[in-house]
């Protein structure tokens, strides 16, 4: 894009923001708890929705949760840090429900009943036919 193209825009009514090109496959890393915004744009930007099984509320209007607690010595980093929407960032933090990152983009959440639940690269698939008995 043109250096005058950019002027044409600053100079009409347009409210332009420009922000810095993120790499995402760049491994950014912090040591504090609070998730800087440059790493919940990465965040956002690889993984589009929440990533509780079925869930389906874009990254943009979800919470940026670490998969390894941050007082469990989860690092606040590109491979650590996932969507969740409000209800199922509270769903993992007040209830048994657990998971872990598979790989970049995939996930194994384990019910409070015991059911295993695989969210790959967007679609859920259950594991567990069944709920174990107690
Ligand atoms: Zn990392
Ligand atoms: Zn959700």
């Amino acid at each position: 894009m043109s250096t005058e193209q950019v002027r044409d825009w600053c100079n009409g009514d347009a409210q332009v923001v420009i922000k810095p090109v993120i790499d995402l496959d760049a491994h950014h890393h912090t040591e504090a708890y609070v998730v800087p915004d440059r790493l919940v744009e990465q965040t956002r930007l690889t993984h589009p929705a929440c990533a509780f099984p079925w869930c389906e509320r874009p990254a943009r209007r979800c919470d940026t949760d670490h998969v390894v607690a941050h007082g469990a010595g989860g690092p606040t980093c590109s491979c650590n840090l996932t969507p969740l929407c409000r209800r199922h960032h509270r769903a993992k933090t007040h209830t048994a429900w657990t998971y872990d990152k598979t790989d970049a983009a995939s996930y194994l959440w384990r019910s409070p009943h015991g059911l295993h639940l695989v969210k790959d690269r967007g679609s859920t698939r259950l594991l567990t036919a069944h709920p174990p008995d107690a």
